[in-house]
């Protein structure tokens, strides 16, 4: 294929709150790799700063036999087309980040760069559950839900570059106010912070007795509330079932536009496993239309947070391969 496998690439995975580096080979192993704390609240200049001296350190790792072919940039809102990082919620570097450009000014290598969803649905493509399959719709379930979806084997840009936002399709009309301005966006329901809502709404409509009682907003994780569902705690279990049914429904829309072989789960709700996983499903497939039931599997991803990188990297790898095989 004419594929040197002494190559590797740069994957930089930018998040809220740690930013990992990592040098991938073709196959999807991370040779070396470093983390740090992102400051998404400092100014950019200071990232930058410290995004240098990480980039340069880890770089000193290369012994001569390897060859960095190119660099892949996974990070919140980042714009395929135009390279910037746009308007991204909870970082407080501006609106239009001209990421792509620092990084070329620091190295001379080609950079490519998505957002964060997206460059994941690359990663279980390549390296991941969604190996050798052609239609897949990746969610990232986090503190907001992300989504990345390729068809026919490649991921969907859009004409501006920021196809796929599934997090933000409408699910009630005047429902919960979302980040983005708009109102009753999916990822206000089905995400790590809209499950938090619903626990918070459910407890204060109801008396019944729960764990969740204890905790502040604030304090409340995902992990919290899978774990008191696995202890039977019913408002866990009920904002479980309210979750899966919202986003069962949205998926079987998705199946309509899309019809994709799988949907795989990633980031903290997913960790949730079967307790999410089989009320999911069903409420999928009582949504599907005739045509598409019984046919799309629901996966999780088996990656881990370490593994962040294979995203980026797999977006990298992507435009090397592509570029040496046209
Ligand atoms: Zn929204």
């Amino acid at each position: 294929m004419g594929v040197n496998l002494n190559k590797i690439v740069l994957a930089i995975d930018i998040g809220g709150t740690f930013t990992k580096l990592g040098l991938v080979d073709p196959k999807g192993q991370i040779i070396a790799s470093r983390i740090f704390k992102t400051g998404a609240n400092e100014p950019f200049e200071i990232f930058k700063e410290l995004f240098h001296t990480e980039i340069f350190r880890l770089i000193s790792n290369i012994n001569s036999e390897n060859i960095v072919s190119a660099i892949g940039i996974g990070a919140p809102n980042a714009n395929y087309k135009t390279g910037t990082m746009e308007n991204p919620p909870n970082f407080n570097w501006g609106q239009t980040i001209p990421l792509k450009k620092v990084v070329q000014e620091m190295l001379n290598y080609p950079v490519y760069m998505t957002n964060d969803a997206n460059a994941a649905a690359l990663g279980a493509l390549r390296f991941g559950v969604g190996k050798g399959m052609q239609n897949i719709v990746v969610l990232t379930l986090g503190t907001g839900l992300g989504s990345g979806i390729i068809n026919e084997g490649k991921l969907i840009y859009g004409q501006y570059g920021m196809a796929g936002e599934l997090g933000h399709v409408n699910v009630f009309p005047e429902g919960r106010q979302c980040n983005c301005g708009l109102k009753g966006c999916l990822e206000t329901y089905v995400s790590v912070t809209g499950m938090k809502r619903t626990v918070f709404e459910l407890l204060s409509n109801s008396n019944s007795a729960s764990i969740l009682r204890s905790y502040s907003f604030k304090d409340l994780t995902g992990k919290d509330i899978s774990e008191a569902a696995h202890q039977k705690d019913g408002i866990a279990l009920e904002a479980f079932k309210r979750t899966a049914k919202i986003l069962g429904g949205k998926m079987a829309d998705t199946v309509a536009h899309l019809e994709p072989e799988a949907f795989i789960l990633t980031g903290g709700l997913s960790q949730a496993g079967d307790l999410f996983l089989k009320p999911l499903k069903n409420y999928m497939e009582s949504a599907l239309f005739n045509a598409y039931k019984g046919k799309v599997k629901v996966l999780l991803s088996k990656s881990t947070r370490t593994e962040a990188v294979l995203g980026p990297a797999a977006l990298a790898w992507e435009n090397i391969l592509t570029k040496d095989n046209p």
